[in-house]
């Protein structure tokens, strides 16, 4: 493996609305020429260009999907091949995709895998990119192993480190494909550009992972609840993981870990601004980003439920958590929250995975505990306060608990993670916008 972890270099993902039109990928150049150490690019296929324009890789879904019942996919073929072969002309390539989709047009009639054909997307627009920046190709189903739960395998990082080795050479890694054990092409999960992003910044030992989106960085709160959120400047693995559980879209699940492992920050930023600094990811806060609100943000979802059993001396009964545990693991319910007072304890669960089963499923709680109360909340929404600051900071829980109290909101639920890297407060769903706001004001000036 090429370990050279002290590289320079920086690994460069673009999202598809980064990629979607000629015009798009004038930025993208302007930002790789930009930072000589721009080596390691890795494109998603083409996004959308408006409201009305479709993803190619929902296009390429469609047509294999057509293609294996037989039914006429030239329509959403055509489109593909207008949107390749447009942008292929408007930035003045020499002409030699249609080569490709030709290819590819028999390919999908003869059969092939939905991630065959999703994965083209990728292939396609990293092949563009490629001849227009005068850099290698690198085909990731040459180096990319995924396992068969759909994670990189580790075998990946020599086989890809090595094909990365050349300092000097720019290279063009598609994202969102790799191969199976098998050497099938196979996909990650929607959205898994990011994931090779990250996956080529491990191999490489990249100095940081640039992730080029169309928004400013990230907001320490929900722009559709809190007016102009303060973008985050700053912000920690450990606090996006919590922000991203609990609803803050960021990075693909699965895009965290390789980099995170090895300590190479990530950096988002926007295609369309690149002047903008975006939100860099450590692994732990530069002494001159001290949040000075103390939090990292606040995020929220709705859709949970709260099953709550009460019994009196439950502290002296052995294995009585255990047991309720073991009724929802038994009905294949994984739980979010357990919080617990002496006689009293709290799961709380998606409501997705109780559905019609809530009085089956208390039924049972109750013949296996023999409760004296047995209290079910269909409907609680979560607000998580991230910080890692806030097990340093007394009265952060005062001025959340504070600023809910004279808002007039009723608390559900509070519970804080032993790693005080979260409180996490429960609200009737009516409250959820209402108690976003509140706590957001009182935190962040
Ligand atoms: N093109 C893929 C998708 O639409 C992967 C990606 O864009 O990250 O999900």
């Amino acid at each position: 493996m090429s370990d050279s972890r002290q590289g320079q270099r920086i690994v460069c993902k673009f999202g598809g609305s980064s990629l979607a039109s000629a015009q798009q990928l004038r930025k993208v150049r302007a930002i790789i020429e930009a930072n000589d150490q721009r080596r390691i690019i890795v494109p998603s296929a083409p996004g959308k260009r408006d409201g009305r324009d479709t993803k190619i890789t929902d296009l390429l879904y469609l047509c294999q999907h057509a293609a294996s019942v037989d039914a006429d996919f030239s329509e959403p073929f055509r489109q593909i091949v207008e949107r390749f072969t447009g942008i292929e002309t408007e930035l003045g390539i020499t002409p030699f995709i249609a080569e490709h989709l030709e290819r590819f047009r028999a390919d999908l009639a003869d059969g092939v895998s939905p991630d065959y054909a999703a994965s083209r997307g990728e292939h396609f627009n990293g092949l563009l990119l490629a001849a227009w920046l005068d850099a290698d190709f690198i085909d990731p189903a040459e180096c990319i192993v995924i396992g068969s739960n759909g994670v990189v395998d580790p075998h990946t990082w020599n086989l890809l480190g090595e094909r990365l080795a050349a300092e000097d050479r720019r290279f063009v890694v598609p994202g969102f494909y790799g191969r199976d054990a098998a050497g099938h092409v196979r996909t990650f999960s929607r959205g898994g550009s990011d994931v090779t992003g990250a996956i080529a910044a491990r191999a490489a030992g990249a100095a940081l992972y640039e992730n080029w989106t169309d928004v400013s960085g990230l907001l320490m709160a929900d722009p559709r609840i809190v007016e102009h959120p303060r973008p985050m400047e700053e912000v920690t693995y450990a606090e996006i993981r919590e922000l991203a559980y609990m609803g803050a879209s960021v990075l693909h699940d699965e895009a965290m870990a390789p980099v995170r492992e090895v300590g190479i920050p990530v950096n988002i930023r926007n295609t369309n601004a690149p002047d903008h600094p975006g939100t860099r990811i450590v692994a732990r806060l530069s002494d001159a980003v001290i949040h000075n609100t103390q939090i990292a943000g606040v995020a929220g979802k709705t859709g949970f439920s709260m099953i709550t059993v009460g019994k009196n001396l439950m502290n002296r009964e052995v294995g009585f958590v255990y047991r309720l545990l073991g009724v929802l693991e038994h009905n294949g319910i994984p739980f979010e929250h357990c919080p617990s007072s002496i006689d009293s304890v709290s799961v709380i669960v998606e409501s997705r995975w109780l559905e019609d089963r809530v009085e089956e499923i208390l039924g049972e709680i109750r013949r296996t505990l023999e409760p004296d109360d047995l209290d079910f909340v269909p409907d609680i929404a979560l607000i998580a306060i991230v910080g890692e600051d806030m097990a340093r900071t007394p009265g952060i829980a005062a001025k959340v608990f504070g600023a809910l109290a004279n808002d007039g909101i009723n608390i559900r639920l509070i519970n804080q993670g032993a790693s005080e890297l979260n409180i996490i407060v429960g609200v009737a769903p009516e409250d959820y916008p209402g108690a976003v706001r509140a706590i957001y004001a009182a935190l962040v000036h």
